[in-house]
């Protein structure tokens, strides 16, 4: 029986509470099986006078924090399975630099997300009157056309929060199918996963990420999947389990997917 929490944040990041050991003993406590500590790669994007330190952790720390979580996968091993991971922003026209990153540490699993765009972080509170002022599906299928770049950059085996812009409740004007299917059937083709994040539930839209008609187009094509919460203190990791493990098997998942040194495994859904 496997149950994943493959999105978790430490105080590391400057915006979550939480040592990884606090983190893990959470998802022992909750009955998690398989944990993924991936907390935001530094802003490596941003010149190094720009990088707010709310948003990540500083260049010079992360060779540490990558250390701990080598150990803490020692230290917890045959109890609960640890993964070694990190979150990581896709910015258009700095692929090389993430390439050239990531190929220097020994990851589990990469998570991919779409935080940024044209400057605007697009999931933060503050920022968040800039969806009043364009047609918010445009904001959508710009979001889409950085996904499915991200997607092609063939370095992210996971993608968090797939309809990330919804977040405040924002829903776009028109129908976006097409577009949506076209990104799944990039995703299908490069082999990525997409997580079920209970993250969204804790946000003004109250919807886990991705929504239903997103997740059941998802299983047509055997995209596979693991569950996440996107903790941001160690009490929310496996919230809202609940309510993602209905909507998964209402998909008809049966099957999770558990990363090891990049490596996918197929296991049954706990
Ligand atoms: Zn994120
Ligand atoms: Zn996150």
């Amino acid at each position: 029986m496997t149950i994943t929490d493959y999105h978790t944040h430490t105080f590391r990041c400057g915006h979550a509470v939480g040592t990884m050991r606090e983190y893990v003993d959470a998802a022992l406590q909750a009955g998690i099986t398989d944990i993924g500590l991936s907390d935001h790669l530094w802003l490596y994007f941003a010149p190094a006078g720009d990088r707010d330190p709310r948003w990540a952790m500083a260049e010079d720390q992360f060779d540490a924090h990558y250390s701990e979580m080598l150990e803490v996968r020692e230290e917890y091993r045959g109890r609960i399975d640890v993964r070694v991971s990190v979150e990581a922003d896709y910015i258009a026209g700095h692929e090389d630099e993430l390439r050239a990153i990531l190929s220097r540490y020994d990851f589990d699993y990469v998570l991919g997300s779409v935080h940024f765009m044209d400057g605007w972080l697009i999931d933060d509170p503050d920022q968040a009157h800039r969806y009043r002022e364009e047609r918010v599906a445009e904001i959508y299928r710009r979001y889409f056309a950085n996904i499915q770049r991200a997607i092609r950059l063939g370095v992210f085996d996971i993608l968090a929060h797939f309809d990330l812009p919804k977040k405040f409740g924002f829903l776009p004007e028109e129908d976006l199918t097409a577009v949506v299917a076209e990104t799944l059937d990039l995703a299908k083709d490069a082999g990525v996963a997409i997580e079920v994040s209970t993250g969204g539930l804790r946000k003004p839209v109250a919807e886990i990420y991705p929504a239903p008609a997103i997740l059941r187009e998802m299983k047509k094509r055997g995209i596979p999947i693991v569950l996440s919460s996107d903790a941001h203190a160690p009490e929310e990791v496996g919230a809202g389990y609940t309510e993602s493990l209905a909507l998964v098997r209402a998909a008809r998942y049966d099957e999770l997917v558990v990363f090891e040194r990049r490596q996918p495994r197929k296991v049954k859904l706990g």
